[in-house]
């Protein structure tokens, strides 16, 4: 006879670039354990890719978790979390006068989510310009550490998904490699800022987190970003 079935409670949430909700069920603690070893190990790569294992695991619709971009794994990350250890979570910030570390407690719940609908129209001149897309956790996950301009180079060639003029739009897909590394070679300094910056500006989870430090009493005011620093 089979064994009773410990947990199947389901529950929703929304993946924000896509605007689609999807069901999920919690992580259990085989789950957790991956989890916990890759944060303990503090290798990024090595935590995106136990992040992306227990999100295709959890997600019960279909969804390529490949393709989705970074807010939206932190986005699912939180819910699962949430919905599997609790909301309210730990985390110990260091006051930035004396350096003392607190325990501060934050309910996931209240984390606000980005809006994934921002303009990634980046006009170059009066008829130029191209369409973005978000980086996806694969780019992210491919990214050297040391990151440079050789990387940013990289990732914005990945990121074009067309390139327009008065008349035509032109599909990144249906260029070569070297085509668009000679596009992008052939942009000024301005311009080349434009993408850079849409790069700074990419939808992301932050929390603020407002606490007066427990032994020199000076008023902090801390930003949580990434799905590290909401990990304990
Ligand atoms: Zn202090």
């Amino acid at each position: 006879m089979a064994l009773p079935v410990l947990n199947t409670a389901r529950y929703t949430t929304i993946v924000p670039s896509l605007n689609k909700e999807v069901s999920f069920r919690p992580y259990l603690v085989k789950e957790e354990k991956i989890l916990m070893i890759a944060m303990e190990s503090q290798d990024n790569k090595q935590i995106i890719r136990a992040v992306k294992d227990v999100i295709k695991a959890c997600v019960l619709d279909e969804i390529n978790v490949e393709k989705l971009a970074m807010f939206d794994i932190e986005a699912l990350f939180l819910a699962l979390r949430s919905k599997s250890v609790g909301e309210k979570i730990d985390v110990r910030l260091k006051c930035t006068a004396c350096e003392t570390l607190n325990d501060i407690n934050i309910d996931l719940d209240e984390i606000e989510l980005p809006d994934g609908s921002v303009d990634s129209i980046i006009k170059l001149t009066d008829d130029v310009g191209v369409t973005m897309r978000y980086p996806s956790i694969n780019d992210v996950e491919d990214m050297n550490q040391e990151g440079g301009v050789e990387e940013m180079m990289k990732i914005i060639g990945l990121c074009i998904e067309n390139i327009f003029d008065a008349d035509n739009v032109y599909s990144a897909n249906s260029y070569s490699k070297k085509e668009l590394n000679e596009f992008i070679d052939g942009l000024n300094s301005s311009q080349f800022q434009k993408i850079t910056q849409f790069f700074e500006e990419l939808p992301a989870i932050t929390h603020n987190v407002k606490f007066d430090c427990v032994n020199c009493g000076e008023k902090n005011d801390v930003e949580l970003k990434g799905i590290a620093s909401f990990f304990t």
